[in-house]
This record gives structure tokens, sequence and C-alpha cells, in this order.
């Protein structure tokens, strides 16, 4: 017979296997170079959803654009397919996905911030961005100060809110910022006078004046000098390697320049 302390142990025993055999179905795995994934087979991406060019659904509901094709080129290194989830920003930025196990990886034509530094591990830079200012064609604005009195909208939680609040502040401009949740939303207020001007990233601008020719125009742009990086947990170093490996290959064999041109255009003078 064991004694209560034997059978004690032999329960905590089970109960520890019984943990383990739960946690190994849950964990996903480790591809033969090391990675971590959440899921086996799969290497699953934070994004949140529409963001064209970076990545919005085509018309069959696939999920596609700049971003997706590159870390497709992770996944295939990886020898995983890419699973794309489509999430708030807010839980994207904070880290709080990426820590919580609901993605590997976050791309969402994400800019890199200090603040952001502190919750996520950027890769290497991968697409220089600009904030621009659009309004309905037409409209005779090229300023802030231009849009006194007037509603300006902006997509929340971004960098282009951020910067236009601080302006708005510094300039002690009288102008309503309205945030929106996503870029659907930024551009439907915009399409729809709810709001005079429209402020986002200039590339995501350019894509819907191509989608939507002659109704919206880029009245202003802010060099706001952001650059786009692709994150991981923090401490994740070994994706992160993988992640920056299928950048810098993707940039000297010349598939980045044709991605580039494939989804966002002419590549501006360097
Ligand atoms: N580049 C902007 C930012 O990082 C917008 C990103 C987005 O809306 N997906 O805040």
């Amino acid at each position: 017979m064991l004694g209560r302390t034997g059978k004690a142990a032999l329960l905590a025993a089970a109960m520890t296997l019984a943990i383990t055999g739960c946690a190994k179905e849950d964990t996903g795995g480790t591809t033969a170079s090391g990675v971590p994934l959440i899921k086996t087979g799969a290497l699953t991406t934070c994004t949140h959803l529409p963001y064209a060019p970076f990545q919005s659904k085509d018309t069959a509901g696939k999920v596609v654009g700049f971003d997706v094709a590159l870390i497709d080129l992770v996944a295939t290194k990886l020898g995983v397919t890419q699973e794309i989830v489509d999430t708030p920003f807010e839980g994207i930025k904070s880290g709080a996905d990426l820590n919580s196990g609901k993605c590997d990886v976050a791309a969402a034509g994400m800019t890199i911030t200090d603040e952001r530094k502190k919750v996520l591990d950027f890769s290497d830079p991968y697409f220089d961005a600009t904030q621009a200012l659009a309004v309905v064609t037409g409209k005779e604005v090229t300023t802030l100060e231009q849009l006194a009195g007037k509603r300006l909208g902006v997509q929340g939680g971004t960098t282009g809110e951020d910067y236009i609040k601080a302006q708005v502040a510094e300039k002690k401009l009288d102008i309503e910022v309205v945030s929106f949740k996503d870029l659907a939303a930024l551009q439907q207020a915009l399409a729809t006078n709810q709001v005079e001007a429209a402020v986002n990233d200039l590339p995501v601008w350019n894509e819907y004046i191509k989608a939507n020719p002659g109704k919206v125009a880029v009245a202003a742009g802010f060099d706001t000098g952001e650059q786009y990086g692709f994150a991981v947990k923090k401490g994740n170093a070994a994706l992160l390697k993988a992640v920056n490996e299928a950048i810098s290959k993707a940039k000297s064999d010349g598939t980045y320049d044709k991605l580039y041109a494939t989804w966002i255009g002419a590549k501006p003078a360097a």
C-alpha cells in the first residue's frame, strides 16, 4: 500500500503527465532549423485587415499583399505554410497577441517605434513610409491649418493618429480629430464626407486611388520618416533571425524588387 505521501506523489506525477500531454498538442512544434511555432506546420501571422497594398482580401477572399508575400518567403524557408489571423491593431502593436500565442509573427504595415520596441522584437526595416493627407477630389486643401473648424479622420492606434494629435496640440489647431477603427471605415468616412480630410500612410492612399480613380486625391504629405518592420514575441530570436534572413535574401536576389513592383508600384528614386 502506498502511504499518503506516495499517493500524492503519484497523483502529482500523473497530473504533470496530463499537463505535458495537453501542452504538447497545443504548443505546435519546432522546425528542423529550431524555430518554435505555435501550430505545427504553419507560420501563423497576425494582421489587421484591410490594409491594401500590404494585406487585404482579393475577390476570392484570400488575404494577399506585399506583407503577405514577404512572410510567405519566411514560411517557405521554414518549410511550413503561412496562416493569417485578422485581429485588431491594438493587440498587435501592444504585443498581446504574440505574447498570448495567437500568432508567431505580426505583419501589418506596422511602423517601428521606440514605444513598440519595448513590447515587440522588430525585424530589420522592410519598407519606408510617410503620412499623407487625403481629400475628396476637388477640395482645395493642402495644409492642416486649412482644416480649422473641420473634422479630420485618422485610424485608431496608428502612427498617423499619433502624428496628427501631436501636430494639433503643438500648433494649437482647431481641428476635430476623429478616430476610425480600421482603414475601410476611414476611407468610407472620407468618401461620404463625414470628415473633411483623412490621414494615413501614403501607400494605402495610392492604392485606394488606383482602385477608385478620380474620387480621392493626396493633398499633402508629411515626411515622418517611418519604417515598417515585422514583429515577433520578445525574445523569439530564432524566428526573428529567419525573418531577417528571408528579407535580406529577397533584397539581394531581386525578389523584393519584384514584389515591390507587383504590390506597391514604381520604387521612389533612392
Ligand atoms: N503604419 C501605421 C502604424 O504602424 C499603420 C499600420 C496599420 O494601420 N496597419 O501605426
